[in-house]
């Protein structure tokens, strides 16, 4: 397991009293006995979830302090953080979150979807914030003791699954400059609803004046702040569902979109070759995109990851060779593209239908997921 470096900041205050890892170890706050919903307002909540609009009963926190490292995993009842004003996150912006799920298998089991994966991820956002990582196994216990002590929160219906939002930020309450010395980790659960095949082909905009990212900036994490940066252009999409963003430096290849990565499919039949714009310092490093070049290989499909540029999307699409897109990320899983919109110009597929390469990759991807096909990369954690 790729361990992410430490900061200076961080490597110069450890000392060995210094608790670098929560250890795992998970105490239960006594609130939570008395806390839980009544199984019938559980049941009414659970009946249409939508996405992040209904929420467990019980969260996961610890709290980071610098001098002393990172204190117990708290499972407490779920309920507001309070904070004064001046709390340092809401000024300077550390603050990063991360989305990954759990499922209800058909045997009544339940898996987390590649949970060391977000984790490490989740460190690799803390180190380019800096603020204090939280090692890989504590990030794992902490989605853990969340699933099992929600298990009835968790949604059994086709499609619907326990969206897991782990987040951590700065928790100093001055105003000076600086990292923050305190951090709060916190992770909750949200049932959540299926996307997949309720939604027409997205008609998508390409920003060619804004940008996401730039070179040495923070697109390569999932920090607060980058998601705040895409809202003005997505608000004003002229009518398009989402925005796809493009290089910040020559402003001709295609990025991703603001909270999803995208893939193009090049050819038809049994052999069509995957593409996908090529990880850099601009682009958000998606596990549902590297899960789905895995698949893609594991089907025999070619894979390329490179730069495609507007001119490539939109000339591809017109003469053919170009047969599908689509964009991918945990929340929406797989999202067909049908139209692209520039100031002076659309391009898009004819058919409204969701193409046979995204809809084989939908459905063997789902299937892992809820333990319908073999797990051969090792993809799930399962909760006992
Ligand atoms: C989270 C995110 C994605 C998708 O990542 P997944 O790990 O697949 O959920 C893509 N782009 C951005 C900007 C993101 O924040």
């Amino acid at each position: 397991m790729q361990h992410a470096r430490l900061e200076p900041q961080f490597a110069a205050t450890r000392r060995p009293d210094i608790r670098e890892s929560v250890s795992t170890r998970v105490r239960v706050d006594s609130r939570c006995e008395a806390s839980a919903l009544p199984a019938e307002e559980r049941a009414a909540r659970l009946r249409n979830p939508g996405f992040g609009k209904v929420f467990a009963d019980f969260m996961v926190t610890s709290r980071y302090v610098s001098g002393s490292g990172w204190g117990d995993l708290v499972v407490e009842p779920w309920g507001p953080l309070s904070f004064p004003p001046s709390l340092s996150a809401l000024h300077y912006g550390q603050a990063i979150f991360e989305g990954l799920k759990a499922f209800t298998q058909d045997t009544g089991s339940i898996s987390v979807f590649r949970p060391a994966a977000h984790a490490r991820r989740f460190m690799a956002s803390a180190e380019r914030m800096c603020m204090p990582p939280l090692p890989v196994e504590d990030f794992v216990q902490a989605v853990d003791a969340l699933v099992r002590h929600n298990f009835d929160w968790l949604p059994k219906g086709s499609g619907e699954s326990f969206y897991v939002r782990p987040l951590m930020f700065g928790s100093d309450q001055e105003l000076g400059v600086r990292p923050s010395s305190e951090y709060c980790f916190v992770a909750f659960g949200s049932p959540v609803g299926n996307y997949f095949g309720a939604q027409r082909p997205l008609t998508v905009w390409v920003v060619e004046d804004g940008a996401r990212a730039f070179p040495g900036g923070t697109g390569a994490v999932k920090c607060a702040g980058n998601y705040a940066g895409t809202l003005l252009e997505q608000s004003r999409a002229n009518g398009c569902d989402q925005v796809v963003w493009l290089d910040g430096v020559e402003r001709k290849y295609v990025e991703e979109l603001s909270g999803m990565n995208i893939f193009f499919v090049f050819g038809s039949g049994s052999r069509p070759k995957l593409v996908t714009p090529a990880l850099t310092d601009t682009l958000l490093p998606g596990v549902t995109r590297d899960s789905l070049l895995q698949l893609g290989s594991s089907f025999g499909w070619e894979i390329e990851e490179r730069a495609v540029s507007v001119d490539e999307w939109r000339t591809g699409v017109r003469d053919g060779t170009i047969t599908e897109a689509f964009a991918c990320g945990t929340a929406a899983v797989l999202t067909p593209i049908g139209r692209a919109r520039t100031k002076t110009d659309e391009w898009g597929f004819q058919s409204p239908q969701i193409g046979p390469a995204t809809r084989a990759l939908y459905d063997k991807f789902t299937d892992i997921q809820r333990g319908r096909a073999p797990d051969h990369f090792a993809w799930l954690r399962r909760i006992a």
